[in-house]
């Protein structure tokens, strides 16, 4: 289309009368064509300048918001020349989940609005994993036999590697394995999640005992990590706090792979009226637009060795404890993940209201 539209540029004053009428019927073909679409689309659009202002918006847009796209704008908070996607609660007209997206586009950023309430409600990612349930089965009967022989290799490597200390080939061979298992792990709780046993808790804990454990990996490569909490005491969630550490190391495994050596990543706790919300921000390689809209879809990776797994993981847990997780990331300059939990106050309130 872009070419299009340059190649017509650079040739418009050769063109002749007959030539323009034809051109001018054929892009006028189309832009009916693509304004029927725009109005008639399920997914709620808004285009809005490069000041954030709306330049045009479809009625899809407005239904699914249940208000004015312009009096929403300021809750949906669309970062301008960034992507982003996040999922939003929204109760009125009714208790719905609305997917929102936003793209960098030439002339400002794009807004795609989308009703994913049933789609959140499955709690087994089946469709997305696209497999039946039999080659699922399969597959983690296969990945379990997997398992078991490497836990015995890695508890005989360890033995090894007491009695001779000085093997050097030892330590490789541990670090495939455990590489290994990491993998099958993976893929075990894609195909089969546990559901989150909710205790009353602080999400100070999780992230401060996934920091210990990752301090290595932050250390071996001079990035540098900081953890600001907001002040006062922290509201309590409900969580699992093992399934929440995991969600913390994918996220700040991602970042530490995102950022080069001497990079920084940044994690806060803050809270709201509703929700607990941790932020982990990386000053990394980011994402295009095309990356974002697709984050948390499995087997999408765009590592050599990579799952694509962990965000598909992470976002399932998140929903498990009835809270959302977004990301907004700027191509070589960073990515921000905001994981939002809500407060147990809140969750009492809802359940008696
Ligand atoms: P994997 O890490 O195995 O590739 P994930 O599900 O954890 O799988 O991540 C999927 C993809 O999302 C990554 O391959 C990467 O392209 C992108 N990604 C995730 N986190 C970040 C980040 N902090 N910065 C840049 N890209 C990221
Ligand atoms: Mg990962």
């Amino acid at each position: 289309m872009k070419d299009f539209f340059n190649g017509v540029r650079r040739h418009i004053g050769r063109l002749d009368a007959e030539h323009l009428r034809e051109q001018y019927a054929h892009l006028s073909d189309e832009l009916i064509a693509l304004d029927t679409l725009f109005k008639t689309i399920s997914l709620g659009i808004i285009l809005l300048d490069e000041h954030g202002e709306i330049v045009k918006t479809n009625p899809a847009a407005k239904e699914l918001l249940g208000i004015a796209p312009a009096d929403a704008l300021s809750a949906l908070q669309i970062p301008l020349g960034k992507a982003m996607k996040r999922d939003v609660d929204i109760t009125y007209p009714e208790e719905r989940t609305l997917e929102i997206k936003s793209v960098p586009v030439e002339a400002g950023t794009l807004v795609y609005i989308a009703d994913v309430t049933s789609e959140r409600e499955r709690t087994e990612e089946e469709l997305r994993i696209g497999a039946t349930r039999a080659v699922r089965d399969l597959a983690a009967g296969v990945a379990h036999e997997i398992g078991n022989p490497l836990n015995a290799l890695s508890l005989n490597l360890q033995l090894i590697k007491r009695s001779c200390p000085d093997e050097g080939g030892v330590d490789e061979c541990l670090r495939q394995v455990e590489r290994l298992s990491g993998i099958i792990q993976g893929f075990l709780q894609a195909l089969r999640p546990s559901k989150p046993n909710l205790v009353r808790g602080s999400l100070a804990e999780p992230i401060r005992s996934c920091l210990a454990t990752m301090k290595h990996l932050f250390e071996e490569r001079s990035i540098s990590v900081t953890l600001n909490l907001a002040a006062g005491a922290i509201p309590s969630v409900a969580l699992d706090s093992a399934q929440m550490e995991q969600v913390f190391f994918n996220l700040l495994k991602n970042a530490i792979e995102a950022v080069r050596d001497g990079g920084a990543v940044d994690i806060g706790i803050s809270y709201d009226d509703n929700d607990v919300i941790t932020t982990i921000r990386d000053n990394g390689l980011g994402m295009d637009g095309e990356q974002v809209v697709h984050l948390f879809e499995p087997y999408r990776t765009s590592k050599e060795h990579g799952t694509g797994l962990g965000l598909m993981i992470t976002s399932r847990i998140v929903r498990d404890h009835g809270g959302t997780i977004g990301v907004e990331s700027e191509e070589g300059k960073g990515t921000l993940f905001t994981v939002r939990l809500p407060r147990i106050e809140r969750r009492i309130r809802a359940l008696k209201g």
